[in-house]
């Protein structure tokens, strides 16, 4: 048994208190369909890795997949919750509770096939996980040359935000152009895409994807990084002149001509 799944008896408590719906205030998206397939996702509270949303280094692995930690919700609500600025651990223990009080009463009838299909939802997500870790990395690893001068790791920096100001415009423009790629591919394999045409953006995924990330989020953290070595670069610069360093180790780099500004 993997040491990070969750308890049979854990995913039949919250599956009994779950009124078979998306705990998402209003959602009613189901978690099993008519056909008692899994359509939704059980979802942590305080995230049980390091990059998961709200971690907690505090917490056991015990802790973090114990029933208080655990909630079911539809995709959508996986994905908008893991917004952990507007959707702290206050907040999705109160929609937790809030949504399991409504259906206490009414428990759900269980299929054993409910809890299995849980199980292995679970496990191929830490499958895939460990996967990630194991990807060899070696190849992807740069020299690091130590001789460099401060001022030429600041450079090599600022190079590395460029190419990754480039990366975030041709994504940004890879999505923008999603939708109406999607709808040429339809019309080239001859499939009726008419019923997208009507859907409001907001419930077209193909539109406007992962807008704010893209065109808010990415430029933003890019510019401050750009701004943050500025005012690196200047400190030292003034600690150089305070101190009457000599020029050669301060090490400007070759061609040069910005460093006043
Ligand atoms: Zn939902
Ligand atoms: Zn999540």
């Amino acid at each position: 048994m993997n040491k990070r799944s969750i308890k049979a008896d854990t995913i039949k408590m919250l599956l009994l208190r779950s009124g078979n719906k998306c705990s998402f205030p209003h959602c009613t998206h189901p978690i099993f369909n008519d056909d008692n397939l899994l359509v939704a996702q059980l979802c942590h509270i305080e995230g049980v890795s390091p990059k998961g949303q709200r971690y907690n280094v505090q917490n056991t692995i015990v802790e973090n997949n114990s029933y208080d930690n655990l909630l079911f919700m539809c995709y959508r609500h996986h994905k908008e919750t893991d917004d952990t600025q507007k959707y702290t651990v206050e907040k999705l223990k109160k929609i937790k509770k809030d949504h399991e009080s409504k259906y206490f009463e009414k428990a759900l009838v269980l299929l054993p096939t409910m809890i299995q299909q849980v199980e292995d939802e679970m496990n191929r997500y830490w499958k895939n996980l460990e996967e990630l870790k194991n990807i060899d990395t070696t190849g992807l690893m740069m020299d690091i040359n130590k001789s460099s001068s401060f001022l030429e790791i600041v450079e090599d920096i600022n190079l590395q935000l460029q190419y990754l100001e480039v990366a975030q415009n041709d994504l940004s423009n890879s999505s923008n152009n999603l939708y109406t790629n999607t709808l040429t591919l339809f019309k080239k394999l001859n499939i009726n895409y008419n019923k997208l045409e009507t859907l409001p953006y907001y419930d077209n995924p193909l539109v406007n994807r992962d807008w704010e990330l893209l065109n808010i989020g990415i430029p933003n953290s890019i510019n401050s990084i750009q701004l943050w070595l500025k005012q690196l670069e200047l400190k030292y610069l003034e600690e150089v002149l305070k101190n009457n360093i000599s020029d050669n180790s301060v090490g400007f780099p070759k061609n040069r001509t910005d460093v006043n500004s």
